[in-house]
């Protein structure tokens, strides 16, 4: 995991960010050349809004955080909610793009828009439009109230990726039969093709990635507990190659089923690279899937996609590390400080790791063995501590993260790189810490480990 390694490949955020402005709005010089608009301002904001939105949606297919030359270097973090922001954009233009129609017969009346819009949403050649709009309302619906609806994940995804592909093909009918300038040929075209690379993206995740998998199996070689609720699965490759990766970055996991299976999940990888072929992954039980992972036997065949992600020191300029974990968030760095041992790490390194009990406490010997052989100042921060609790009493709040960090020399160093990992709540405290102490934000690589 030395500096200079290079990043995880894939564009800068702002190069994602332009390159997804440029293919939202690209339809709108490609209608504009077409020339004879002027069928009113409502109809052709309606359409103009509707031709902007539709090209985004379609470009959200590529940023599902499955595509590592797409996300591999600004993380899933920023991936994720680049996701979920651009479809409240895309959301926001297609629910007004039907009323937008009816703007202009309100000159009559609520009563004639009102019939204005039920007339259209009756008109048979607007059918697939129709249907692809109120699959967009279950989507987004869906995907707001994800953790309050009674289905399992498993069944939310297949939800998620059927109905996004439903919009993309009827969307694509809607536009190239009923869309007032889907019938030339350059912007048919581009809706085809777009549509297509879509629909492209999630075959390739749900059956090529699957089936280039069963190529390289492996298997579950150890699986036992290491703290409270918490357990450490090894996994090695029966054949094929071992698994390149950077330390801190993650892996879809499916255990035991087959690799077309929707059973899988993210973890991250706390073992090195040096540790390779071994893979290690430190679970905490949390849910439908990881509450049952202390009964997966060893032997079990496993499938890995990855890797994937950003937090990684790779490729980063940095001389003075700290490192900030919380509960389980802890796995990723455990990943980084093995790989720091394995290169005998020069530089200061300052750990932060925050739980509730002492029983939570993950590889305690492990880490304490490391400080001893690196420059590393390690701090276990306990809300609920045992009698005789030598470390820190607290939780990782602005006065935790502040005293730990000036123990070395009394300073703050917003200079050095920050890693932060843990539950929502530890996360948005500790950054704000940091950022009251005059750390700034690109000092700061953060993985939240839910997409909320
Ligand atoms: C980048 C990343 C790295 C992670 N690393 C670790 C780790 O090293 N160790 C660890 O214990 N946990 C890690 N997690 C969290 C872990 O993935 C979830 O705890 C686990 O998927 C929960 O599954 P479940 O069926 O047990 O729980 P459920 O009750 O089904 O789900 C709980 C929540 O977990 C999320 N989730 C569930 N399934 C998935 C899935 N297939 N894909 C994405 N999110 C899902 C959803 O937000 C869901 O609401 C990581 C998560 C992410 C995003």
């Amino acid at each position: 995991m030395n500096t200079d390694t290079p990043r995880p490949p894939g564009p800068s955020a702002p190069a994602l960010l332009l390159l997804y402005a440029a293919l939202g709005l690209a339809p709108l010089p490609l209608a504009a050349l077409q020339g004879g608009a002027g069928r009113g301002f409502w109809r052709e904001l309606s359409s103009g809004l509707a031709m902007i939105a539709f090209a985004m949606l379609l470009a959200q297919f590529l940023l599902s955080g499955r595509f590592r030359r797409v996300s591999g270097r600004v993380g899933i973090d920023v991936t994720m909610r680049f996701h979920q922001l651009a479809a409240w954009g895309v959301f926001a233009f297609l629910l007004v793009h039907p009323l937008l129609y009816a703007v202009p017969a309100l000159g009559d009346g609520p009563g004639a828009a009102l019939s204005r819009l039920s007339g259209m949403f009756a008109a048979p050649g607007l059918r697939t439009g129709l249907v692809a709009w109120l699959v967009l309302i279950a989507l987004m619906a869906m995907g707001a109230w994800r953790d309050r609806l009674p289905f399992r994940y498993e069944a939310w995804r297949l939800g998620h990726g059927t109905g996004a592909a439903l919009i993309a093909i009827l969307g694509a009918h809607h536009a190239l039969a009923a869309g007032p300038y889907g019938a030339d040929p350059v912007l048919a075209g581009f809706w085809k093709v777009l549509a297509g690379i879509a629909l492209a993206s999630l075959a390739h995740v749900y059956l090529v990635k699957p089936m280039l998998q069963r190529r390289s199996p492996w298997r579950v070689t150890v699986n036992e507990p290491v703290a409270e609720r918490t357990w450490r699965v090894v996994v090695e490759p029966v054949r094929g190659p071992a698994f390149d990766f950077q330390a801190g970055q993650f892996a879809w996991l499916n255990l035991g089923h087959s690799s077309f299976s929707l059973v899988e999940h993210p973890f991250s990888m706390s073992s090195a690279p040096a540790d390779r072929p071994r893979v290690e992954f430190t679970i905490k039980q949390n849910g439908d899937f990881t509450d049952r992972i202390g009964e997966v036997p060893v032997g079990t065949t496993a499938w890995l996609d990855g890797p994937h992600g950003a937090f990684t020191l790779a490729g980063r300029d940095a001389t003075r590390l700290v490192l900030i974990g919380g509960g389980v968030g802890f796995a990723p760095v455990v990943g980084i400080l093995r790989a720091l041992r394995a290169e005998r790490w020069p530089h200061p390194v300052d750990v932060l790791y925050g739980n509730r009990a002492a029983t939570q406490i993950l590889y305690r010997d492990e880490l304490e063995a490391i400080a001893r052989e690196l420059d590393l100042r390690l701090h276990l921060v306990l809300s609920e501590p045992p009698a005789g609790w030598s470390g820190v009493t607290g939780v990782l709040d602005r006065e935790v993260v502040e005293t730990c960090l000036r123990a070395r020399d009394g300073h703050v160093h917003p200079d050095a790189l920050y890693f932060v990992c843990g539950p929502a709540p530890m996360m948005d405290a500790v950054e704000a810490a940091l950022s009251g102490l005059g750390v700034r934000d690109r000092n700061i690589v953060s993985e939240h480990f839910s997409y909320r």
